[in-house]
């Protein structure tokens, strides 16, 4: 029973990874980072790290709670010379699903009810961040932890009143929706206006006869000779530059 309860809470706290990257700043300072870092006791200082992985620039170590990696972040300041390291922070997103075309009726307080009667979710599993209407309903936004994710994407539907609805991981990379690049909103653009059917920038797409193109895979193609098939939208799932970009967002999400 107490085994059970620890394996609880020890889930609960798998939804977040902080990590701490630390850098030698001169290239010869490479060979001293493990020396310097074997001076920190973590047990004395009771920090807990749950791996360390090499990468070419230096040292990535991982850990659960925020607070150790504030103290492994002091702990190198106060151990180390003065600047011979570069520390930076990088903290791990939940995954968030969409579920689809639901009733619009459904209110968040009664969608919240449903996933944690009928699907057997946990209240502390997750968070409802945002909905959107489409045709057929509207399509609800939730932030979960891994033990869910998992779960519910497993599953593909889940029971929401007497309907299955269809369940998904939602990765959505940011694009502009005025020239469909990547990393940036339309208000911040400063390209041209493409036509979302063709790729050209010299009319709006409203009554674009052209030849679809997408304006992403044509870019790759000019600028670095590739032989890509752009004939598809820039929103096409299919794309591989969105698939490209999917893959980046992915690697800033801890799935625990
Ligand atoms: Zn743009
Ligand atoms: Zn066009
Ligand atoms: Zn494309």
């Amino acid at each position: 029973m107490t085994e059970n309860r620890q394996d609880e809470i020890k889930e609960k706290k798998m939804d977040e990874l902080y990590r701490v990257i630390i850098k030698p700043r001169l290239e010869e300072n490479r060979e001293t980072l493990c020396k310097d870092l074997r001076k920190i006791d973590l047990i004395k200082n009771d920090v807990k790290i749950i791996n360390t992985k090499r990468i070419k620039s230096g040292l990535v170590v991982e850990m659960k709670r925020k607070e150790d990696g504030d103290k492994i972040i002091d702990l190198i300041k106060t151990n180390t010379e003065d600047g011979k390291y570069i520390v930076e922070t990088l903290t791990k997103r939940k995954p968030q699903i969409i579920l689809y075309g639901l009733n619009n009726e459904i209110t968040k307080e009664e969608l919240e009810n449903c996933l944690i009667k009928q699907n057997d979710i946990e209240k502390e599993d997750f968070v409802i961040v945002h909905n959107y209407k489409v045709k057929y309903g509207t399509n609800w936004i939730c932030e979960v932890n891994g033990k869910s994710f998992k779960k519910l994407v497993g599953w593909r539907k889940v029971n929401i009143g007497f309907e299955k609805i269809k369940v998904r991981e939602y990765l959505k990379p940011r694009q502009c929706f005025k020239c469909w690049r990547y990393g940036h909103k339309g208000k911040d653009c400063k390209n041209k206006k493409i036509c979302v059917r063709c790729g050209d920038d010299d009319h709006d797409n409203e009554n674009c006869q052209k030849n679809i193109m997408c304006a992403n895979c044509n870019y790759q193609n000019v600028k670095f000779n590739r032989n890509i098939d752009s004939k598809h939208s820039p929103n096409d799932l299919n794309c591989p530059c969105l698939q490209n970009e999917i893959k980046k967002v992915k690697k800033y999400i801890y799935y625990g």
